[in-house]
C-alpha cells in the first residue's frame, strides 16, 4: 500500500503516556485533570439514558444544547450564533477541527498555522492534499511577527489556523495581535480556523481574545471549543464548532458523512446543566491558582519559566541542566526520576535551540507537591 501519511508516526501523547504508564512515573504530560469532574453532570447523563435519549441525536447537535451555547456566546462575548445553521455539536474539538479542514481544503490549497502547534491540524491538511506553511514563534516570548504572516499569504492561503490560548507554549493572543490578524486577512477569502478550546484558562487578568470579537474575523471564522476542557471530562470528547451560516453549511456537509451526530445522552446532560452551571467563569482563577502552586514550589529548582498566560500547560526550560534534547531529557525524566512531560520540538518543523518541557498543571495539588519535589531534585 501507499502510505497518506508516511512522515507520520504515533503521536506523542501516546508515546509519553504509555512510557509514564510503563514507569509508574507522575504523569503530567497529556493535558487531562487528574481530579473528579461534577458528579451532578454525571447524574444528568443518567438521567438522560433513562429518560430514552439513547438513539440518534439530530445531525446538528441537540437543539437545547445548540441554544445552551449560542446563550454562552451572547453573555460572554455579545454576539450571537444562531442555534439553528450556526452550531454543530462535534466528537470533542478534535473532529470539528478534521471535518472544517476537509470541508474547505483542497490540493494545492495552502494553510498558514502558528508553531509550535498542536499536533492534529497537519495531518488533516496533508490528507485532503493542503499545504501546512509554517510560522515559527520563538521562546522566550512567541510573539506574532504579523509582517511575517502577511509576507507568507498568497493566493493559494485559503485557511489560517490559531490557537489562543495555545497549546503547547501557554502563550495568548493580545487585542493587538487580534486586530493585526483581521487586517492582514481583510479582503481575501481566507477562512481562520480559531481553535479556542482554552478559552475560560487565560491568566493575570488578561481577557481571552475570541475572533468572534472582531466582526471582520467573524464573518471568516470558525471557533472551535472542547466541553471536555471546561468541564473536567477530557474523555467524554465533546465539542462543538459555530461561524456564520454559509461557512456552517458547507461543514455540516461533511460532519454528516464523518459522524452523522454525537453521542446523545451526554449532549442532553450538557443541555440540562448549562442551564443552571457558570462555574466555567472561575475556571480562569481556579487554574491560575494552580499555575501558582506549581510555579512557587519549583521557584528554587535549576529549571526556569515564564509563567503560563493560558491553557493548563507550563513550559520549564531546562538549559541550565542539560543539553541534551527535549526528546531524550523527557524520556529519561520518565523513565529515572518517575514524572513525565512533553518535549515540544515535536510541534516544529524546524530544528530548534531552545530546551523546553511542557508539565501539564491540571493535577490535584498533591500530585503538584509530588512533581515539584522531583523537579527540585534535578
Ligand atoms: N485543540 C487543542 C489546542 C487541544 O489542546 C486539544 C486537546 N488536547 C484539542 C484541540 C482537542 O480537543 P478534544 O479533546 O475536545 O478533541
Ligand atoms: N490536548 C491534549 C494535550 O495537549 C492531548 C490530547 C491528545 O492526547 N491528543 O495534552
Amino acid at each position: 500500500y501507499i502510505s497518506k501519511l508516511p512522515d507520520v508516526g504515533t503521536t506523542i501523547f501516546t508515546v509519553m503516556g504509555a512510557l509514564a504508564k510503563k514507569h509508574h512515573a507522575i504523569n503530567l504530560a497529556q493535558g487531562f485533570p487528574d481530579f473528579k469532574m461534577d458528579k451532578n453532570l454525571i447524574d444528568l447523563v443518567t438521567s438522560a439514558m433513562q429518560n430514552g435519549h439513547n438513539q440518534y441525536a439530530p445531525m446538528q447537535g441537540d437543539l437545547g444544547l445548540r441554544e445552551a451555547i449560542a446563550k454562552k456566546f451572547d453573555l460572554l462575548y455579545a454576539t450571537s450564533y444562531h442555534p439553528e445553521n450556526e452550531i454543530t455539536i462535534t466528537t470533542g474539538a478534535t473532529q470539528a477541527i478534521f471535518s472544517i479542514i476537509s470541508a474547505f481544503i483542497k490540493p494545492n490549497a495552502e494553510v498558514i498555522i502558528f508553531r509550535p502547534a498542536y499536533d492534529c491540524y497537519e495531518p488533516a491538511i496533508a490528507l485532503n492534499g493542503g499545504k501546512t506553511v509554517s510560522v515559527a514563534l520563538e521562546s522566550p516570548n512567541f510573539k506574532v511577527d504579523w509582517n511575517e504572516v502577511k509576507s507568507k499569504i498568497n493566493s493559494r492561503t485559503k485557511m489560517m489556523v490559531i490557537n489562543t490560548p495555545q497549546n503547547p507554549i501557554g502563550t495568548v493572543f493580545s487585542e493587538a495581535d487580534m486586530r493585526q490578524l483581521q487586517q492582514i486577512t481583510k479582503g481575501t477569502d481566507i477562512i481562520i480556523l480559531s481553535d479556542e478550546v482554552y478559552e475560560h484558562m487565560v491568566f493575570d487578568g488578561e481577557k481571552h481574545q475570541s475572533a468572534c470579537l472582531f466582526p471582520d474575523l467573524k464573518s471568516r471564522s470558525f471557533i472551535v471549543a472542547s466541553f471536555g476542557k471546561t468541564f473536567h471530562n477530557t474523555g467524554w470528547k465533546m465539542g462543538y464548532c459555530c461561524a456564520p451560516q454559509p461557512l456552517m453549511s458547507e461543514l455540516r456537509k461533511v460532519h454528516q458523512f464523518n459522524v452523522f451526530s454525537v453521542n446523545h445522552p451526554m449532549q442532553k446532560a450538557l443541555a440540562a446543566y448549562l442551564q443552571n452551571e457558570n462555574r466555567y467563569l472561575e475556571l480562569s482563577a481556579f487554574y491560575q491558582q494552580k499555575r501558582d502552586l506549581f510555579l512557587s514550589l519549583i521557584k528554587d529548582s535549576r529549571f526556569k519559566f515564564t509563567p503560563s498566560k493560558g491553557t493548563y500547560f507550563q513550559l520549564l526550560d531546562y538549559s541550565g541542566i542539560t543539553q541534551e534534547n527535549d526528546v531524550d531529557f523527557a524520556k529519561r525524566l520518565t523513565v529515572d526520576n518517575k514524572l513525565t512531560s512533553i518535549p515540544i520540538s515535536v510541534f516544529y518543523d524546524t530544528k530548534i535551540e531552545s530546551k523546553m518541557l511542557r508539565f501539564c498543571f491540571a493535577k490535584k495539588d498533591e500530585t503538584l507537591k509530588q512533581a515539584a519535589e522531583i523537579l527540585n531534585q534535578i
